[in-house]
C-alpha cells in the first residue's frame, strides 16, 4: 500500500513549529508495512491544498492529510478536501451528536464551523480535541495538534497495512566513501534495501520482506566491515 502524508499549516513552513506529525505518521505507517511515497508541507491556503489532495489521491491508494481543522480564518483543510471531491463543507450532525454525548457540550456551545466536514465524508471523532476529522474516499484528515492526530489515527490506523519488513541495523566504524563497492556487492548479493546514514558514525539500515534475505544479509556485512564497538 502507498500512501502519501500531506501536512498542513504555515507555522510548520515558517520553522515556528516542527514538524513531528510528519515523522510520527511515517514511522506508524511504515511499521505497518505500508509504503510511505510523499510527504509535503503545504500553506493554509484552499487551492494549493485541493491541488494536491487530488493529484495525489490519484496516484497513491491512500491520503493522510493533518492540521488546519477547527473554525479559526486559518484553518482550510475541510474547504480543500471538499474542494479536491467537487463537494461543499457541510454540517455533520453526527460529528455534533458526539460532541454534546462525549465532549460534554451543548450544540449551541460549538461554534458554527466546527462540525463543518466535506459532503459525503464519515466523521472521525476527536477524543482529544473538539474539532472532528473525517475519511472521504481514501483521504483521512486529521487534526494538527499532536496528541489529538495520534488518538485519531489509532482508530483508522487498521485501514492501513502492507507486507511485514525485517529491518536491523548495523554500526559501521569506517568512512561512509570507503564502503561504496561493499554495498554495490551487497545490494547485487541479496534481495535487500541498503540505506547509509552518516552521522557520527555510519548506521547502515537492511531492510526486506524476506527474513533470512536481511538476516543473510546482515551477517555478510558484519563480516566485512569494522563494525562500531557498542
Ligand atoms: P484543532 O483541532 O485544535 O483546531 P488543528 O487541526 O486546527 O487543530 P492546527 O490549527 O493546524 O491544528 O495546529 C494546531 C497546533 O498543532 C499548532 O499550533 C501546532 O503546534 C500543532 N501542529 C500542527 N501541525 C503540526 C505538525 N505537522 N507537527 C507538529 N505539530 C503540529
Ligand atoms: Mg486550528
Amino acid at each position: 500500500m502507498d500512501v502519501a502524508v500531506v501536512t498542513v499549516g504555515d507555522e510548520l513552513l515558517a520553522g515556528d513549529t516542527a514538524n513531528t506529525n510528519a515523522t510520527w505518521l511515517c514511522t506508524e505507517l511504515t511499521d505497518r508495512g505500508v509504503s510511505v511515497r510523499r510527504v509535503i508541507t503545504l500553506p493554509d491556503v484552499v487551492g494549493e491544498i485541493a491541488r494536491v489532495v487530488n493529484e495525489y489521491r490519484a496516484e497513491y491508494d491512500a491520503v493522510v492529510i493533518t492540521g488546519g481543522l477547527g473554525p479559526t480564518h486559518d484553518d482550510l483543510t475541510m474547504e480543500a478536501v471538499a474542494a479536491a471531491f467537487g463537494q461543499e463543507v457541510e454540517h455533520s450532525q453526527a460529528a455534533e451528536d458526539w460532541l454534546v454525548e462525549h465532549g460534554g457540550y451543548s450544540a449551541d456551545d460549538l461554534d458554527p464551523g466546527t462540525t463543518g466536514i466535506p459532503a459525503g465524508a464519515e466523521p472521525l471523532h476527536n477524543e482529544v480535541g473538539v474539532a472532528p476529522g473525517c475519511v472521504i474516499g481514501d483521504v483521512y484528515v486529521l487534526p494538527g495538534v499532536p496528541a489529538e492526530m495520534k488518538a485519531m489515527f489509532a482508530d483508522v490506523a487498521d485501514n492501513f497495512s502492507g507486507p511485514e519488513r525485517f529491518v536491523v541495523q548495523v554500526p559501521v566504524d569506517e568512512p561512509e566513501s570507503h564502503l561504496v563497492e561493499r554495498f554495490a556487492e551487497l545490494r547485487e548479493t541479496f534481495d535487500v534495501d541498503v540505506g547509509s546514514y552518516p552521522g557520527e558514525h555510519v548506521r547502515v539500515k537492511l531492510s526486506g520482506t524476506d527474513r533470512e534475505q536481511v538476516a543473510a544479509a546482515e551477517a555478510w556485512l558484519r563480516e566485512r566491515v569494522d563494525l562500531l564497538e557498542e
